[in-house]
């Protein structure tokens, strides 16, 4: 059984005060479903209000990103082990946002998965197509491309510890979200793909998070797809009155 896993990335919003406001209230939401994990990512200056709000709570905290080097002269960078320091036990790498704005690759994603590992943190590796590469029917090979290097040169033992995040771009903030097959589907190729690299039984493992508008009222036909083992949510998760019932989806 997979553990379902419900994260926040808050993105660029919520300063600190906003920040610890609204982890208090996730906190009180989450301690009532036990069952199910729940992360917060804020940006990196309100790590240690969130993480003074979550210690001695079941919220995780994350980050947006990192760096894939632990130290030296990268100047507005932060590493792994710093974040593990800060409190941090997940980091989501590959975003979207980042391949679009700030030249992610799939080469980059791959240091960043590989640095996060060594750290102790788990990544949260985002995969998905554009709303131009599904019209030309390269869902597959974008996702595949995506996994494949990802992923490259890790263990099946690495690999097991790794979520990934299928957000195709179209749906991202958008309203549109993929509907459940469709989602369902991509999840279904991307565990055959993790089957291909670590074996069928640490895909079984693996937690597949499906991310692009999700909300209170689509959240339930989602998560009743097979394959589908969480969310990774932007909008919906700066306010409690949406994110609280993200969390409590099952009630
Ligand atoms: C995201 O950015 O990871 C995301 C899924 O955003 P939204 O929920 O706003 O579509």
């Amino acid at each position: 059984m997979r553990t379902p896993i419900i994260a926040g990335n808050w993105k660029l919003n919520n300063n600190q005060e906003q920040a610890g406001d609204l982890a208090q209230q996730i906190v009180e939401a989450a301690r009532e479903v036990p069952e199910v994990e729940v992360v917060l990512c804020p940006v990196y200056t309100a790590l240690e209000t969130v993480r003074r709000v979550v210690e001695h709570s079941p919220v995780k905290l994350g980050a947006q990103d990192m760096f894939w080097e632990e130290s030296g002269a990268f100047t507005g960078e932060v590493s792994a082990p710093l974040l593990k320091d800060a409190g941090c036990s997940l980091v989501i790498i590959g975003h979207s946002e980042r391949r679009q704005f700030f030249h992610e690759t799939n080469e980059t994603v791959n240091r960043k998965v590989k640095a996060a590992l060594a750290a102790g943190l788990i990544p949260i590796m985002c995969v998905g197509e554009t709303l131009p590469e599904r019209e030309a029917g390269k869902v597959e090979a974008v996702v595949s491309e995506h996994m494949l290097n990802g992923l490259a040169g890790l263990s099946s033992g690495e690999i097991s510890k790794v979520v990934i995040a299928y957000e195709p771009v179209w749906a991202i903030g958008t309203g549109k979200n993929a509907t459940p097959d469709q989602a369902q589907e991509v999840h279904q190729l991307i565990r055959k793909l993790l089957a291909k690299v670590s074996g069928p039984e640490t895909a079984e493992k693996v937690r597949i998070q499906y991310g692009g508008s999700v909300k209170p009222d689509n959240i339930k036909t989602l998560m009743a797809q097979p394959d589908i083992d969480g969310a990774l949510v932007g909008g919906a998760s700066l306010k409690a009155e949406t994110f609280i019932p993200l969390v409590k989806f099952k009630g």
